[in-house]
């Protein structure tokens, strides 16, 4: 006979082996939702209400916090959901999820905006690829620029207080040791949740970055939600996925430590950024008007080179 859940005795579906709780699936799906309601409110202080931005992939982490955050504030009066969904313009990647985050929405009757790289900036990611080499021609150099600036430039223009991602336990995890392994502590003091932020940019806000990958794609699966399950075909993932690799082979070892590296950050989080935060405002870019470090800002010095 399999394990029993260790808080009603019924068949269990997980087992959570930092905590060392059996879990049947209605009780996974307490605890699962628990975390992320409390983690959200954590990050967000409703007040007088909030309209909440969710960047939506339609892969099963995004479905999930849009989910989630749908299910915090639909009964609230004075806070909204709102989708943003970006076509990079990746065929045979894309399509497929850009129809599952808009049935999402309007299965949840949630308003949504769904904008593309070619009536942005001209051409679809694949296209800009085949123009010039760019960013030393990484193209997730390219499609992170430009989608951050189209995710902000949105959220902006549809009044949004916040932009909810569907980072979970893992990719944080990751980051934060990334980033250490680079020694870059500008970046590290830069990651989301934000407190403040600099004007003209969107705080961003992760509910689900206490849960694990596993654990959001169990939830995704008992609550029958459909998900992109498809790996991005410029996915350069050969670092990500040695990062990914040595924490699995420590949380092996010792159970909890993608908690424990995201603990620790915690505690370092304020002393680095009193020493590395840069009380230098932002500038305007020259080009498109938002903000910049430099005389242009990085999405306009991309499609410069693009557009020739
Ligand atoms: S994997 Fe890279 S290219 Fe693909 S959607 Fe993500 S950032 Fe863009
Ligand atoms: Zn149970
Ligand atoms: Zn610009």
């Amino acid at each position: 006979m399999g394990k029993r859940c260790s808080r009603c005795g019924e068949p269990s579906i997980t087992y959570i082996r930092y905590s060392g709780e059996s879990l049947c699936s209605e009780h996974f799906k307490d605890f699962f939702e628990t975390k992320v309601f409390k983690e959200f409110r954590k990050q967000v202080d409703l007040g007088k209400g909030k309209d909440i931005g969710v960047a939506v992939s339609g892969g099963k982490d995004s479905i999930v916090a849009l989910n989630m955050i749908h299910e915090i504030l639909k009964e609230r009066r004075d806070s909204s959901v709102f989708g943003i969904t970006i076509d990079e313009g990746i065929d045979g990647y894309r399509p497929k999820s850009l129809k599952i985050a808009r049935e999402e929405y309007k299965r949840l009757g949630i308003e949504y905006s769904i904008v593309s790289f070619e009536e942005e900036f001209g051409h679809p990611l694949d296209e800009m690829l085949k123009l010039k080499e760019v960013c030393g021609g990484k193209p997730c150099s390219v499609c992170g620029v430009l989608r951050r600036w189209l995710m902000n430039s949105v959220a902006k223009e549809n009044h949004l207080d916040m932009l909810a991602t569907g980072l979970n336990l893992d990719d944080t995890a990751q980051t934060i040791l990334m980033n250490f392994c680079r020694s870059d502590m500008k970046k590290m003091i830069r990651l989301a949740p934000h407190d403040k932020v600099k004007e003209g940019l969107v705080p961003r806000i992760n509910p689900l970055r206490k849960v694990t990958e596993k654990e959001s794609y169990l939830y995704a699966l008992t609550s029958h939600m459909e998900v992109h399950e498809q790996e991005c075909p410029y996915a350069d993932t050969a670092l990500r996925g040695l990062y990914r690799d040595v924490i699995g082979r420590l949380e092996d070892n010792t159970p909890g430590v993608k908690y424990s590296i995201l603990s620790s950050y915690e505690k370092i989080k304020d002393p680095l950024k009193e020493k590395y935060e840069d009380g230098r405002k932002l500038g305007r870019c020259a080009e498109c008007g938002e903000p910049a470090m430099n005389e242009r800002c990085k999405a306009c010095e991309i499609l410069k080179v693009i557009k020739g």
